[in-house]
C-alpha cells in the first residue's frame, strides 16, 4: 500500500538496515473510536486547517516531517483502511530517500479531533524523526517469543514502536491528556523486561534520540 516495491539498486545497506524503508501505521482502538465520534459533514478544508495548526505547535523544528495530510475515510468511524480491513488512525510513510523526509496521512477522525489529531501528531513525528535519523528497528514478536498477548501486543511490535509509547508519557504528563489513551507505565516497565540486551538498548537508544518531539506542550 505505501512505498510498494524498491526497484533501484543504489539504495545503500544502511538505508535497508534502517527502520527508514518501512511505513508506520496506527490503528485506531475500540476506545478511540468510542471516545470520539467522527462527523462526515466536516469537510477536508478544515482537517487540513487542523492539521497545520497543531503543526505549528513544533515551530521549525526540523523532525524530517514531509506532506501532512488527511486520507479518505474507508469505515463509518472515520478512520482509513489501508489494506487487510483494518481501521488506521494515521500512517508514516518511509522516509523519501533523497531528503530524508517521511509524509503523515491522517485519517479524518484523527484530522477533526483537536486533541486526538494532537496526540496522533507527536506519536507520527516521533516515527518521522526516527526515519530521518535511520534509527534501527527490530520486530517483537511477542505471542511467538514469549507467549504474550494482551490488548497492546500488537501496537509494540517493534523496538521503535515501544520507545514511541513510551516517550508518549512524556507528552501526556504535560498535556494532560487522559491517562487511558496510553500503554500504563507498568505495563511497559514488565514487557520491557522480558526482551534481551540488544533490543533494550534499541528501545533505550530511540527514547533518547526522540525524547525532544515528545516534550512538548500542544494547543
Ligand atoms: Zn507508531
Amino acid at each position: 500500500m505505501i512505498g510498494g516495491a524498491v526497484a533501484a539498486v543504489s539504495y545503500t545497506v544502511g538505508y535497508f538496515a534502517s527502520g527508514g524503508n518501512k511505513a508506520r501505521i496506527t490503528m485506531a482502538d475500540n476506545s478511540t473510536t468510542s471516545t470520539y465520534k467522527y462527523d462526515p459533514t466536516i469537510g477536508s478544508d478544515t482537517m487540513q486547517n487542523n492539521i497545520n495548526k497543531t503543526r505549528k505547535n513544533f515551530y521549525y523544528d526540523d523532525y524530517g516531517v514531509g506532506d501532512e495530510t488527511s486520507g479518505d475515510a474507508a469505515w463509518t468511524d472515520g478512520t482509513m483502511n489501508p489494506g487487510n480491513d483494518t481501521h488506521v488512525l494515521a500512517y508514516t510513510t518511509k522516509a523519501n530517500y533523497f531528503t530524508g523526509k517521511s509524509n503523515i496521512v491522517y485519517s479524518p477522525l484523527a484530522a477533526q479531533k483537536p486533541q486526538l489529531l494532537a496526540e496522533t501528531m507527536i506519536h507520527e513525528t516521533g516515527h518521522a524523526l526516527s526515519n530521518k535519523l535511520r534509527l534501527l528497528n527490530e520486530s517483537i514478536d511477542w505471542e511467538k517469543e514469549f507467549g504474550l498477548k494482551n490488548r497492546y501486543t500488537e501496537m509494540l511490535d517493534t523496538t521503535e514502536e515501544f520507545a514511541v509509547y513510551k516517550l508518549e508519557h512524556i507528552s501526556r504528563t504535560i498535556n494532560n491528556y487522559p491517562i487511558d489513551d496510553f500503554i500504563p507505565q507498568f505495563r511497559l516497565d514488565k514487557m520491557f523486561k522480558l526482551l534481551d540486551f540488544a533490543r533494550q538498548n534499541l528501545i533505550e537508544t530511540a527514547y533518547k534520540k526522540l525524547m525532544s518531539v515528545f516534550q512538548r506542550s500542544m494547543k
